[in-house]
């Protein structure tokens, strides 16, 4: 990057021919620039270390000296073992090396050799890796490992590395302004680069990674906050005058007291609002922490300035449920509340259309009909969208389209750690809801063996004969035989068998059509159904506080977050409610994410120790992931690196010398080259 030099041809370098050009090509080395941007994945530690403090199968390096000829033991299919007495300070012990035959001419007894290799306590005896012919003194500490294929060998790479540094390393440009690796104490590039490849010491390799993860980090919460800045200074917004008065009047209403952060939330929105820059907020609060009577609030804000409000959710009965809550909330003041979703037609449709374009409907509620092409605004000013990421960037996109740069807000259920929050939704806004409504009863839950069941399903009963109802909730809905997953199916008629003539059971899975869902769902609401037997699709916003009692099967084939989602479906009443999970994890890992349920019922706390267990990758699913691959950095933990990388990115794109001084060349080169400048949108 930066200067022609660094992009000279890896084919440049001496003994790169054709055929290691193409290796290196595979490893995306093309160019000078590329070989020095590609880094270990880890460091060999060859420092001497002392056996007696060296714990079993340890790795350990030390200085020792041939006792005796080596013997060599043939293990057939070309295979040997080569064994050799040293001796390292006062203890006699043996070398063990496989498959390295030419060793026994080379280890001459009475010489001084290093060796490292892992520490076998019980034999007393070193499974070498690596041998050193001389003391360790002439030899480096650290060794960096690369990730190369086949048989291209580390040590012919570290050449490549040395010449490449040595030849073009003043020609490297530093990204990072001096004012910001001074501010936080980052080594320059090129001993970053030295640090990384041929560290000296453990710091002087910790040092180098420190710098390029912020490098990283910074980089591209650079090309974020560029991109925010610009989305600011260019969008036009709505400025939503509301009042304030009726805004208090109509929260002075509602059958509760805002939660603080529930009121801390509406701040934000509703300070947002009032700018004349586009909202681009998104919202997150766990199962039944309040979002809803948060979008009422806000909601009616636009209202109040004139504005048309419109609230998304992924399902009918979703929206059904919000329109009934918004109907009841509105009932005293004047705002009309239309419901639209398929199931209305013919003339209710046309007149209610025909309302919304002439501005006699305030709010329109409703499923993905409203963003179809008929569906026209009067002055629409905000956007809710619930549960976000049920819905595609596009279909949130033709919603906000509907409107002159209407404000918008997100909201999700799903708890995402700051880290991934910030790095996945840099350029937008976060509010949270991190607490709970007062007198909210902490659900109970438990982890069973399969064995157990009899007794869940006893406890089932007592729920069910006290009123109550219950979901059962399972991973599959066939049966497979590679898989040993009890399906919903199964799970449907056993429990139909064991209940039959007393309660009713309702089935619910990914197969039916969605009219079908909705009517088991209404069944289940309005309690015709006592239990549901459900695949994950119960999993989004669904209120039914009387259900109190939900038993997952095979639950460790759920991932935290999801089984946290699922478990919000209970605990929204009055009653005490319960969550069984019945797995029989395999894993270490399994088993903490099953104890981690029964340990909290707090999400974001669930999502944290789940990016710490799966890793960033696997947390949002590889759909919708939109997370940047990282090469040094590490979301789980460096995210002290990508808070500080944030707002130093944040203020230095508010700066006019980072736009027109000369240091800051290379960074605008970097924005430039990304398309931010012109531009381009990430999301
Ligand atoms: P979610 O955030 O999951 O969408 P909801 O908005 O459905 O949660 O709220 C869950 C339940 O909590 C609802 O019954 C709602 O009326 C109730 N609720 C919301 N805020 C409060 C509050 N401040 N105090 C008491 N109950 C509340
Ligand atoms: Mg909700």
């Amino acid at each position: 990057m930066f200067n022609r030099e660094l992009q000279t041809p890896i084919t440049e370098l001496k003994g790169v021919g054709k055929e290691t050009a193409e290796h290196l090509a595979a490893l995306r080395i093309q160019t000078v620039y590329d070989l020095m941007y590609t880094f270990p994945y880890r460091h060999e530690d060859f420092r001497l270390k002392d056996l007696a403090q060296t714990p079993h199968n340890e790795r350990v390096t030390v200085e020792a000296r041939v006792e005796r000829e080596a013997s060599v033991m043939f293990l057939g299919k070309g295979k040997s073992r080569l064994q050799v007495q040293i001796l390292v300070g006062r203890h006699l012990i043996k070398a063990v090396f496989f498959n390295q035959t030419y060793l026994k001419q080379k280890l001459i007894p009475g010489n001084i050799v290093t060796i490292t290799g892992k520490w076998d306590q019980g034999r007393q005896a070193i499974n070498g890796t690596h041998v050193h012919f001389g003391p360790k003194t002439d030899q480096i500490d650290f060794e960096p490992v690369y990730s190369l294929r086949g048989n291209f060998q580390q040590k012919r790479f570290r050449g490549f590395m040395r010449q490449a540094l040595d030849t073009y390393g003043d020609y490297l440009v530093d990204v990072l302004p001096e004012a910001v690796r001074t501010q936080y104490q980052l080594v320059d590039v090129r001993t970053g680069l030295e640090g990384i490849h041929f560290p000296q010491h453990a710091d002087h390799a910790k040092q180098a990674r420190r710098r390029f993860v912020f490098e990283e980090l910074f980089l591209f919460q650079l090309q974020i906050q560029a991109l925010r800045k610009a989305r600011r200074d260019t969008e036009v917004g709505t400025v939503i005058k509301f009042d304030n008065a009726q805004l208090k009047a109509f929260i002075a209403s509602l059958p509760y007291e805002l939660t603080n952060a529930q009121k801390r939330v509406v701040n934000e929105v509703c300070r947002d609002l009032l700018t004349p820059y586009r909202m681009n907020r998104l919202l997150q609060g766990d199962v039944g922490s309040g979002k809803t009577v948060v979008a009422a609030i806000t909601l009616y804000a636009a209202v109040t300035a004139g504005y048309q409000g419109a609230l998304m959710a992924p399902t009918e009965i979703l929206a059904e449920q919000h329109a009934e809550n918004l109907h009841a909330w509105f009932a005293p003041f004047n705002v009309r509340v239309a419901l639209l979703s398929g199931s209305v037609k013919g003339k209710a449709r046309r007149e209610l259309l025909a309302q919304l374009a002439n501005g006699e409907i305030d709010l329109l509620i409703g499923t993905h009909a409203l963003i179809q092409p008929e569906v026209v605004f009067h002055n629409l000013g905000f956007v809710i969208t619930d549960e976000q990421h049920r819905f595609g960037v596009e279909q949130r996109r033709i919603l906000r389209d509907k409107g002159e740069n209407p404000d918008v807000l997100f909201m999700t259920a799903t708890p995402i750690p700051r880290t991934l929050s910030i790095t996945a939704f840099g350029e937008m806004d976060v509010s949270i809801i991190d607490e709970m409504p007062a007198g909210r009863k902490p659900i109970e839950t438990h982890w069973v063996k399969k064995e157990q069941f009899g007794a869940v399903v006893q406890k089932l009963e007592s729920e069910l004969l006290a009123g109550r109802q219950a979901y059962a909730i399972c991973p599959l809905i066939e049966e497979s035989d590679k898989l040993d997953v009890q399906n919903a199916v199964e799970a449907y008629e056993q429990l139909r068998e064991i209940f039959r003539g007393r309660f009713e059971v309702g089935l619910m899975h990914g197969r039916l059509t969605p009219a079908e869902k909705d009517a088991v769902m209404r069944d289940f609401s309005e309690g015709k159904l006592h239990i549901l037997v459900s695949t994950t699709v119960v999993e989004v916003g669904v209120n039914v506080p009387n259900a109190t009692f939900m038993v997952v099967y095979d639950a460790e084939r759920f991932g935290l977050a999801q089984l946290h989602q699922l478990r919000g479906r209970v605990g929204r009443g009055e009653h005490q409610s319960y969550c069984v999970l019945i797995a029989d994890p395999k894993t270490d890992e399994g088993k903490e994410r099953m104890l981690s349920m029964t340990e909290t019922n707090d999400g974001f706390k669930l999502a944290q120790k789940d990016l710490e267990l799966r890793g960033p990758g696997d947390f949002f699913g590889k759909k919708q992931s939109g997370l940047p691959e990282f090469k040094v950095a590490d979301l789980v933990h460096d995210y002290r690196a990508l808070e500080v990388a944030r707002q130093t990115a944040s203020e230095l794109v508010q700066t006019d010398a980072f736009w027109q001084h000369e240091a800051y060349a290379p960074l605008r080169h970097v924005l430039a080259q990304s398309g931010v400048l012109d531009g381009e949108r990430i999301d």
